[in-house]
């Protein structure tokens, strides 16, 4: 149970989170910051917060708990405008989609990492952004993974996994780094491709027949492709380095495919697909 959760960032995430505290009244207030005053004064009409704040620096007063959830690029300057008003004892943790970087914004503001910081990420989101998205199961039956750095304190980590499992999701336990290859291969790769594919084809000549044609698999395959552009150029920037490992790998087996189709190698062509179908009938389940 918190006295005041503060939340940088009302958007979907942080909607969300604000909503499930509320459900399992977790807290006594909740304060929201949001760099758009609309959104905030959207946020405690809609009973997502108890009040804001539009300083970064008056928003994290008094707070036991701090939640940073904007867009990767805006987390160096969150931390920096913290500095001088947060309380000593205080849990900082976050959602953003890369960890390493989080780590490094935080070196680069703080000098020395905060034990109270401990970095998370909630495997669970949609394509919509902004408050009015927000939901309060966003997270029930969801995995959130913890990255405690090298500094983390013992009572810092146990009050950030208490917080994720108290609105229902499974924690997992990850350094930043490995936490940074598994999620570009399992999620940021598949964003990539999607926004490629849909941008590919838009600039086909006959792309209004393409879009027109469009059967369910292309929207299954491309439903990402619809979400935050601004989010997803600040997760690329922020984990160049796996997503360019996982990127140049799935070249490589591009390739492969590209020549089994050019050599009408019919065998290699279905181990290719009986292999990934295999893959996905064992690890998806649920469709
Ligand atoms: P969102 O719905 O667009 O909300 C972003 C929030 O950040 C809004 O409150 C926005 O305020 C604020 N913001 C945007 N740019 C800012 C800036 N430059 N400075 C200060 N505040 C800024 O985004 P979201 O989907 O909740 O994503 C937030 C974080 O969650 C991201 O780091 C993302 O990587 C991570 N995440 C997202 C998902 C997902 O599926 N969406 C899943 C897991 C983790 P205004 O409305 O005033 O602009």
């Amino acid at each position: 149970m918190f006295n005041r959760v503060t939340i940088i960032g009302v958007g979907l995430i942080g909607g969300s989170i604000a909503r499930a505290l509320k459900k399992h009244q977790l807290c006594d207030e909740i304060v929201g910051y949001a760099r758009r005053e609309n959104e905030v004064k959207k946020a405690v009409a809609l009973g997502v917060i108890d009040r804001y704040e539009t300083s970064v620096a008056e928003a994290v007063i008094g707070a036991n708990l701090i939640i940073v959830a904007v867009p990767m690029g805006a987390f160096e300057s969150m931390f920096r405008q913290m500095i001088g008003t947060i309380s000593p004892d205080v849990v900082i943790t976050d959602v953003g989609s890369a960890k390493t970087s989080v780590v490094n914004a935080a070196k680069n503001v703080f000098g020395v990492l905060p034990p109270g910081l401990v970095p998370a990420h909630p495997i669970a989101g949609t394509e919509k952004s902004g408050v009015e998205a927000s939901f309060d199961s966003l997270f029930e039956n969801r995995c959130t993974i913890v990255t405690p750095t090298e500094l983390s304190s013992d009572s810092a980590i146990s009050v950030v996994c208490d917080f994720w499992q108290a609105i229902g999701a499974e924690v997992v336990r990850m350094t930043p780094e490995h936490h940074d290859q598994v999620l570009a291969a399992t999620s940021h790769l598949p964003h990539v491709l999607a926004f490629s594919l849909v941008d590919t084809l838009s600039q086909m000549q006959e792309h209004s027949e393409i879009f027109r044609f469009a059967a369910g698999g292309f929207r299954d395959f491309t439903r990402i492709a619809s979400s935050d552009p601004t989010m997803w150029r600040d997760i690329c920037l922020n984990n160049k380095d796996a997503i360019l490992t996982s990127l140049k790998q799935y070249e490589k087996q591009l390739k492969k495919l590209e020549e089994a189709i050019a050599e009408q190698n019919g065998v290699k062509i279905e181990k290719i697909f009986s292999n990934a179908k295999n893959a996905r009938d064992t690890h998806i389940i649920g469709g």
